[in-house]
């Protein structure tokens, strides 16, 4: 099979091609595992933090990706879930090991065996990939495969994102960056909670645009004002300037949720432009959200379809994902992109 793999962690300012398209042999399913074939791969963030290792894999060569649609190949000897032919998905969450207090307590995404598809485990940029029948999911018939990857992890962090801040109907929220993910949270907004004004901060003005086509009451940089104080607000940025200029317009009480595996070091220094008073005192929060359960992406599933909520997507060939990475680092991004593998 084809597959991208990446060899060892490395800074892509210095190397625009860091996967190398490679043959490999078609994985055996597991007693319990199905193989897959896939068919579109979400290209997804956190696959710059692997490469250039800030969450590197586990072990190399790695296929990296874990937004992954295909059709069920083989079953396992005991896999009984999924019959071949059946469309399935994959996520970030590979493994939790169901016996710690975490798992037991449904915080599987907490779990100190956590595994990750595409870091730990191989993932969906390859032609095939195998996982645990017990971490797949069916794939709702209204999403074409290309809308269902970004689902997958842009969608359900961002569900489980949305549901920290705690957000009520009418509240203000701040999107403070505007990808993928944040493109998704919004259309969820305007669905869950129609009263509820949303302020988008974007670095570049054709994310501001989109924002504002997608029914953002305002949009602007992260240095600008936004026309209120913000109740909640997500931020998936690499970067720390945006989160002390969205602690600057938090509501007293307010909570800002960080939707990031992990933040550059670039910038840093902006942490030095904190003000206690101005930024955190009167009962600001702020939290992080890490990773996603199975029940994170299974209801986000149901709540996308039942909307139904249809991701924007760019489409690139297996073989042009180090070009797809690149333009995700260079924030050349509109909706999400997606890696079509045939
Ligand atoms: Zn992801
Ligand atoms: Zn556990």
């Amino acid at each position: 099979m084809k597959a991208m793999v990446l060899r060892r962690v490395v800074n892509l300012a210095d190397n625009r091609a860091p996967l190398e398209l490679v043959e490999l042999p078609i994985p055996e399913p597991g007693d319990w595992e199905i193989l897959i074939r896939v068919s579109v791969c979400g290209v997804c963030h956190t696959e710059l933090d692997e490469i250039e290792g800030r969450t590197p894999p586990s072990r190399f060569p790695m296929i990296l990706g874990h937004q992954i649609v295909g059709r069920v190949e083989q079953a396992g000897r005991n896999a009984s879930r999924f019959r071949p032919g059946d469309r399935v998905g994959m996520g970030w969450i590979n493994h939790a090991c169901g016996r710690c207090h975490l798992c037991r307590a449904g915080k599987e995404n907490l779990c100190p065996d956590f595994q990750a598809t595409g870091r730990d485990a191989s993932g969906g940029y390859a032609q095939y990939t195998t996982v645990s029948q017990d971490f797949a999911y069916g794939i709702p018939e209204v999403f074409t495969d290309e809308e269902a990857a970004p689902l997958l992890c842009a969608g359900a962090i961002g569900y489980r994102s949305l549901r920290l801040t705690g957000l009520r109907d009418g509240e203000t929220l701040g999107l403070v960056g505007f990808g993928a993910s944040a493109h998704l949270v919004l259309k969820m907004v305007r669905h869950l909670f129609p009263r509820s004004r949303i302020f988008a901060f974007s670095r570049t003005p054709a994310e501001r645009d989109f924002a504002r086509e997608l029914g953002a009451a305002w949009a602007g940089g992260f240095e600008e004002e936004p026309p209120a104080k913000m109740h909640r607000a997500i931020d998936t940025t690499p970067a720390w300037q945006p989160i002390v200029a969205a602690l600057l317009h938090l509501e007293p009480g307010g909570r800002l949720v960080i939707n990031a595996i992990r933040k550059e070091e670039r910038d840093k220094e902006a942490l030095l432009g904190l003000d206690y008073p101005r930024h955190l005192w009167l009962e600001k929060e702020i939290k992080s959200v890490a990773n996603v359960s199975r029940r994170d992406v299974a209801e986000f599933l149901e709540l996308a379809a039942q909307m139904p909520i249809k991701p924007e997507y760019q489409v690139y060939r297996l073989e042009e994902a180090n070009q797809a990475l690149v333009e995700l680092k260079e924030r050349k991004i509109r909706g999400a992109k997606v890696l079509r593998v045939d």
